[in-house]
């Protein structure tokens, strides 16, 4: 499946000079939103993870199915103040903007192989201050998968060794 095909680019959204990658044309395709789900969970259980994150709220749409394609959970990485009971924080820069984000306290055990789930790969900070989350908590992350990678931005570079997967680059 070219997935590419399925992604609608956005120039000048929602800041001039960002070329917004919209995802929401694939997931309405039910071929394209399920193929991707399932190669995103085919790498997710390649590397053995037995919990899948996903960051708020583009990661809940992937991330959740991917987990139910495992037959694994899911812990949603949310923009602060969204979480209920006792939390831990990491501030981060997006490409466009600064986020903090929050995950339970308890959302892992100790010896957790956790699939990082997103749709967009960018400078990596989302995805680096999730790792940083998980691994607060005694989790390790095995994995990262996002729908698109915007390559010129390296965001892959800061993940050190662990294994990252996308379905779609961009060097835009
Ligand atoms: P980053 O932390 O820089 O890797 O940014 C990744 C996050 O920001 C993802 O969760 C995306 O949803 C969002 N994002 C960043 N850049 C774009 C873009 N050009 N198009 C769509 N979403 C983006």
């Amino acid at each position: 499946m070219n997935f590419e095909d399925y992604i609608a680019n956005v120039p000048n959204f929602p800041i001039e000079g960002i070329q917004f990658k919209d995802i929401t044309t694939l997931i309405i395709d039910k071929d394209a939103f399920k193929a991707a789900i399932d190669e995103l969970a085919a790498f997710g259980k390649k590397l053995g993870a037995n919990v899948v994150m996903g960051p708020d709220a583009r990661g809940f749409i992937f991330g959740c199915p991917v987990a139910y394609a495992m037959g694994v959970g899911f812990v949603p990485v949310r923009k602060p103040g969204k979480l209920p009971r006792e939390t831990i924080k990491e501030s981060y820069s997006l490409e466009y903007g600064k986020n903090e984000l929050e995950i339970n306290k308890d959302a892992f055990k100790k010896g957790d192989k956790v699939l990082i789930v997103d749709d967009l790969m960018a400078t990596g900070g989302t995805v680096v201050a999730s790792i940083q989350l998980a691994e607060k908590l005694g989790a390790e992350v095995v994995g990262v998968a996002t729908v698109i990678e915007l390559t010129e931005l390296e965001g892959a570079k800061k993940l050190n060794n662990i294994p990252f997967y996308s379905l779609v680059k961009y060097n835009i």
